[in-house]
């Protein structure tokens, strides 16, 4: 039998690190065995699902490299069979309708709680007399269509990471709504009719499914179809070992895009989030992981979400491109900082910020910092430049160097040299100081990228004229002497 596997995102937002994740491990499964990797869009709940959050996800999954081979199928366009499921359900006593009021239910909670219960349905609607029924649509309630789940059931499968689980029919809370009383189909119903209709081997999700799985268990009993196999993932967790949320900050694919974690390593990472490779390889493309991916070696603890780890991983591909594919990923950070180019003209210049800044980038967000001075004439100095352009020699330095610096867009590094050996010889200060004096001058701080490189980038706009100049009349505006 061929593996048929799945991801059923809920478009009620963006393309989630949770969902994303389990989408890995499904694709890894699939890809693994040759199997087929299905999409499909859980798209019931009308009031919160958006067509935006579903462009989200998709585009979010296509980026990561976790093409599907099947889908999108939306539950939306499925709603007629689900009734006709339903409908059998009910035909064959196994579902029934059920007439509570949302007060009503709350009433029944409310003295569940109480009493020190857990707040269940009791069952009551399961045995309504033929005028019991009557009454209820004379007074115009809707009803909704519940599953009998029998309390003394017990459920067991055999889970494909966490090994034997057991459940029981009374901790389910109850007869469980499978339609509401428009009669759409709610979760485990669809989920179940679409798992069979796709013929689905193996359900590879979150643990927060497990409950899920218990009634939807109960559910393929009753269409009469042997269930699929179950493979429950650890949550990812935060610093402090609590489900990753909202309130850690970075959750989502497009957060981790805006940050600048790459594709490659972000979908290397997550396959690491729960998934222990043999051998303790770290470093591997999407498909390499694929060859060695077994749901065995999937962890049962909940996986902490490790930022070093990412970020180390991001840092070694970013480290690897090429600069012409860094220049391609750069361009839309610099754009958003807001830095003037010309995507087209600049082209080889943005390529030289790129290779320039790349080995310093841990993500390509810190390109806007790192690369800064390189778009702007001006720079501004921190005390440790000021105090190098203060040092004696330095006022006389800077004019020499001035009065030798090639026309914009014509320095190379043998020009470089030259005008160095050329400020040398002049002012007869040191070479040390000398190149010190000019990284004040032209970076503003005595840290940072290559000297010699950063200074032919800034000639190519002539930014190196106007730092000379400024360096100059802040060594004037201070009263130093040469
Ligand atoms: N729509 C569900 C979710 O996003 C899918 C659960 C499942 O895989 O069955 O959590």
């Amino acid at each position: 039998m061929s593996v048929r596997v799945r991801i059923a995102p809920s478009p009620t937002g963006i393309l989630h690190i949770g969902t994303a994740r389990t989408a890995v491990f499904n694709w890894l499964f699939a890809r693994h065995h040759g199997g087929t990797f299905i999409l499909r869009v859980e798209d019931t709940d009308r009031e919160r699902s958006r067509p935006e959050f579903t462009h989200n996800i998709l585009e979010g999954l296509r980026w990561l490299g976790l093409t599907w081979d099947e889908g999108p199928i939306f539950q939306t366009d499925r709603l007629d069979r689900y009734r006709e499921r339903v409908q059998e359900l009910l035909d064959q006593g196994l579902a029934y309708y059920s007439y509570e009021t949302e007060a009503e239910l709350e009433a029944l909670r409310e003295t569940q709680r109480a009493q020190g219960e857990a707040p269940r349905y009791n069952n009551q609607h399961r045995t309504l007399t033929a005028e019991q029924i009557a009454q209820f649509v004379a007074e115009g309630r809707q009803p909704v269509v519940r599953f009998r789940i029998e309390d003394d059931r017990e459920i067991l499968w055999h889970d494909l990471v966490r090994g034997e689980v057991r459940w029981q029919g009374r901790d389910l809370g109850g007869d469980m709504v499978v339609a509401r009383a428009d009669g759409q189909a709610l979760y485990n119903l669809a989920v179940v009719v679409d798992d069979i209709d796709m013929g689905i081997t193996h359900v590879i999700r979150g643990e927060d499914h497990i409950a899920n799985t218990a009634k939807q268990i109960l559910l393929y009993e009753a269409f009469g179809v042997t269930p699929p196999q179950f493979a429950h993932t650890p949550l990812i967790l935060n610093a402090e070992g609590r489900k990753l949320s909202k309130r850690d900050g970075v959750t989502s694919i497009s957060d981790f895009q805006a940050m600048g974690y790459v594709a490659p390593a972000l979908a290397n990472y997550m396959t690491l989030l729960g998934w222990s490779p043999p051998a303790g390889r770290e470093v591997f493309t999407l498909a390499e992981a694929a060859a060695a991916f077994d749901l065995g070696r999937v962890n049962r603890a909940g996986a902490k979400f490790d930022w070093e780890r990412l970020n180390w991983l991001n840092s070694h591909y970013l480290h690897a491109l090429p600069p012409e594919e860094l220049c391609d990923l750069l361009i839309p950070f610099w754009a958003a900082a807001g830095y003037a180019f010309d995507p087209q003209a600049d082209r080889p210049w943005l390529e030289l910020v790129a290779a320039l800044i790349g080995p310093s980038l841990t993500v390509l967000k810190d390109a806007a910092g790192l690369s800064q001075f390189f778009f702007t004439p001006q720079v501004s100095y921190d005390s440790e430049a000021i105090a190098q352009l203060q040092q004696p020699g330095v006022v006389e330095l800077l004019q020499v160097v001035s009065e030798h610096t090639p026309e914009p867009g014509t320095l190379t590094p043998a020009g470089l040299q030259a005008v160095v050996q050329a400020a040398v010889k002049t002012t007869g200060l040191k070479k040390g100081v000398v190149m010190k004096s000019l990284r004040a001058a032209l970076m503003g701080q005595m840290h940072g990228p290559d000297l010699s490189q950063s200074w032919v980038i800034l000639n190519q706009r002539g930014f190196d004229r106007d730092r000379l100049a400024a360096a100059g009349l802040l060594l004037a505006g201070s009263g130093t002497a040469s």
